[in-house]
């Protein structure tokens, strides 16, 4: 007889693993099927952000922003270093290491929840079955049944035709984050998110860095006040970043990689000693739905699901990046949690509107709601209070002065539409903000709340100020 289940998740990453947890909290017998296989041909749950992305980048990002530090930083505080010397190998395997005990620790998770942790590929079969292959010998399959099923089988990087990766000289941002050398020269397709943190750290780190963006706006998504300072702080530590290139061809040697790109003034060529590919990801479906099944993809590929991620069939449900929405790890927890609480038949509900978005470069970029731009498209009637971080106490102890809080609120209402922040520790600040639109909070109720001094929150405080032009430690408009 075969294993039955009341709830299965297909895949093991930030959607799925806590999918699992909180169903089997919720009282659900549970399983979670996951094929990650590292390069060494280990497993490993997590998927793409504990393996691949977000774990193993932040480690890197921190690492090398402290030999950045060293080298470039510290003397201004008065501390004076010897030769400032690069172990990219202890930098490397300390990566490793974070990456290791925080995967290690979602199969501790599974036991104390009384999750089934199955290593192997999942397949959700036309009559609602999953077929299980096992990790180590394709020949070995299962059938097992479950009363619900939670498709969160994520995503993988885009493939250009016109410079496949080769997994050497062209590569993906899982081979750049593992690179046992430092590029003398480093290419990287794509200035967004992966292009900006991964060129930061292999530029902190002694590389010379050429980013090339087919649009001709820098972080088109961002607001762009926010965008424009953020490429000036780039441009100054010696990023270059080309907008308006578009990459028309890469040749990899044994030695390097010619780059084929065109833009307004012509054709042009780049020779670099590895380029990166970071044009976006894509959900993954590989052998995942049975043809016949009902579960339906949209046009880019995606599993089609409605706005509790429920698929055209009845009790399969999909969660992640494998479904419509940013690509981030916080929005495919969340929706896997709301998943597994709506299976318990509890109410469940993402907001959508207020997801934050981060930039994990320096200085950091944060942003929750709406940028101006939007406002203006929606003809939504707004007021916007701006303060800069230099003359905030805690960030010129930092030596951080860059960047600026932006708030924007409704003009009659005052509801706080939308935040973004450049600057430092931006990530942790927005998290305020986050909780404030989730509350629905005004500009008002921000700027009666009591933020300690001297912190860097207090930039928040007085943007929220400006938005009425009653800023204390800067002049308002007239
Ligand atoms: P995944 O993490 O991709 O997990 C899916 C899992 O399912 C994988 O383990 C996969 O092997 C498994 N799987 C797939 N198909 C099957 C199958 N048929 N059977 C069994 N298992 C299967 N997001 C952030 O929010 N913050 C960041 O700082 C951040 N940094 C990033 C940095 C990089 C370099 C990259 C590449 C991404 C980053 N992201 C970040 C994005 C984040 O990693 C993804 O949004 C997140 O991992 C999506 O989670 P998921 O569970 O949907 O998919
Ligand atoms: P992205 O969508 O952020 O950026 C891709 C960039 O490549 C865009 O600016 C696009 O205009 C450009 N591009 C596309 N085709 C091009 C071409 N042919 N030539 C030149 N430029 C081209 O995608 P990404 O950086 O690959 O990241 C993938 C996903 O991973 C994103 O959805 C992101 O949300 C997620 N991620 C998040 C974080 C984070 O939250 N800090 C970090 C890394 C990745």
């Amino acid at each position: 007889m075969s294993k039955s289940y009341d709830v299965i998740v297909i895949g093991g990453g930030p959607a799925g693993y806590p999918a699992a947890i909180r169903a089997a909290q919720n009282g659900l017998k549970v399983a979670c099927i996951d094929s990650w296989k590292n390069f060494d041909g280990s497993h490993a749950f997590g998927g793409t952000c504990l393996n691949a992305g977000c774990i193993p980048s932040k480690a890197m990002l921190e690492s090398s922003e402290m030999f950045h530090k060293a080298n470039h930083e510290l003397a201004a505080h008065g501390v004076k270093l010897g030769k400032v010397e690069l172990d990219l190998a202890t930098m490397q395997n300390r990566r490793g290491t974070i990456v290791k005990q925080l995967t290690g620790g979602i199969a501790q998770l599974f036991k104390g929840n009384g999750v089934d942790g199955i290593k192997g590929h999942g397949r959700l079969l036309k009559n609602g079955k999953v077929e299980v292959t096992d990790f180590d010998d394709s020949s070995k399959k299962e059938t097992y049944e479950a009363k619900h099923v939670i498709l969160a089988a994520g995503s993988q990087p885009i493939e250009l035709k016109a410079a496949p990766f080769d997994g050497d000289r062209i590569i993906d941002s899982w081979n750049a984050l593992e690179l046992n050398e430092v590029p003398k020269r480093l290419g990287v397709i794509g200035a967004g998110v992966i292009g900006l943190e991964l060129g930061s750290v292999w530029k902190r780190l002694g590389a010379e860095v050429t980013i090339l963006e087919a649009q001709e706006n820098f972080l088109f998504m961002a607001d762009q006040e926010l965008a424009k300072t953020a490429a000036r702080e780039f441009k100054k530590q010696g990023l270059e970043i080309k907008l308006g290139a578009m990459m028309t061809g890469a040749k990899a040697s044994k030695k390097d990689v010619t780059v084929a790109y065109k833009d307004k003034d012509g054709e042009h060529e780049l020779k670099v000693d590895r380029l990166i590919v970071a044009v976006g990801r894509r959900p993954y479906t590989g052998d995942l739905i049975e043809e016949g099944s009902g579960v339906k993809l949209d046009e880019r590929g995606f599993i089609k699901v409605d706005e509790d991620c429920r698929t055209d069939v009845k009790n399969i449900w999909a969660v992640g990046d494998c479904v419509r929405g940013p690509m981030l790890a916080h929005k495919a927890t969340e929706e896997g949690i709301a998943v597994a609480d709506h299976i318990a038949g509890k109410v469940a509900e993402v907001n959508y509107e207020v997801i934050p978005s981060i930039i994990y470069t320096a200085p950091e970029i944060a942003w929750v709601g709406k940028t101006e731009e939007e406002l203006k498209k929606e003809n939504v009637p707004y007021k916007s209070g701006k303060f800069p971080f230099a003359p905030n106490g805690r960030a010129k102890a930092m030596e951080a002065q860059a960047g600026f809080v932006k708030m924007l609120a409704h003009k009659e209402s005052d509801e706080i539409l939308g935040v973004h922040i450049v600057g430092p520790m931006a990530g942790e600040l927005i998290a305020e903000l986050v909780v404030a639109m989730e509350f629905r909070a005004s500009a008002e109720d921000i700027q009666r709340t009591v933020h300690a001094h001297p912190t860097l929150s207090e930039a928040i405080h007085e943007a929220a100020l400006a938005v009425d032009n009653m800023m204390i430690h800067g002049v308002n408009r007239k």
